[in-house]
């Protein structure tokens, strides 16, 4: 899948590694060397993708990707965070401010590679994927549309797909491993508590309508989704 990647790294070598490396796949690449640079980019065109740093001159990746899933036209652009740290707390951090998926350097381009084609099979709409309702929550995977009492939920890209999982096989339980597998794709070498902070981005982007409920944490065997619930 040929896409459309902004690489925003500070580091010229590793940009320069990272930027021939999608080229050779096929992808287009843009760069900028900090998130200001990034912002004049995105504002011209949006990308599938960014390859975001953490470690960024002025305002840094982490904050640069809270602001971009704060606003509606850039909430949806998915994003890989490259980090030096190799601390899972940061690495939460870095999910929760909204990145897709989180690699620590040194990567290898290869890998790199392989999560960029796993968050970019994530976007792509199954087939078949029709309309579900459950309990007030409509989801319309083609339309990318998540409503909850008819007004429109503010979902990023994994939260909508996973909302959609749960939806779709509701009244179920589903193990992490299950959840990284239908969700995420198999093999995407994500590691199971990713799973809890999308369960957890999810349940917050519910809870005005309070609906969270409706995702159950089942002990020792995953989450389940029920309209009962509650
Ligand atoms: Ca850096």
């Amino acid at each position: 899948m040929v896409a459309r990647v902004l690489v925003v790294e500070d580091d010229a070598a590793i940009q320069e590694l990272i930027s021939v490396n999608l080229l050779r796949a096929g992808h287009q690449v843009q760069r900028a060397h900090d998130a200001e640079s990034a912002q004049v980019l995105l504002h011209a065109t949006l990308p599938d993708l960014i390859v975001m740093d953490w470690g960024l001159p002025g305002i840094s990746g982490i904050e640069l990707t809270r602001r971009l899933r704060a606003e509606v036209r850039t909430r949806a652009v998915s994003i890989i965070m490259l980090t030096a740290r190799d601390d899972e707390r940061d690495k939460v951090a870095g999910l929760e401010a909204g990145a897709d998926d989180y690699l620590t350097k040194p990567f290898s381009p290869r890998e790199l590679l392989s999560r960029i084609a796993a968050v970019l099979r994530r976007r792509v709409p199954q087939a078949g994927d029709g309309v579900v309702e459950v309990g007030g929550l409509r989801i319309d995977p083609a339309a990318g549309r998540a409503t909850l009492g008819g007004s429109e939920l503010a979902l990023g890209r994994t939260e909508f797909r996973l909302l959609h999982y749960l939806m779709a096989h509701a009244d179920r339980v589903h193990s992490r491993a299950r959840i990284l597998d239908e969700v995420w794709g198999e093999r995407c070498g994500a590691e199971e508590r990713t799973v809890d902070v999308h369960i957890r981005r999810l349940r917050s982007a519910l809870e005005p309508g309070g609906c969270e409920a409706m995702i159950r944490t089942v002990r020792g065997g995953g989450y389940s989704f029920s309209a009962g619930a509650g």
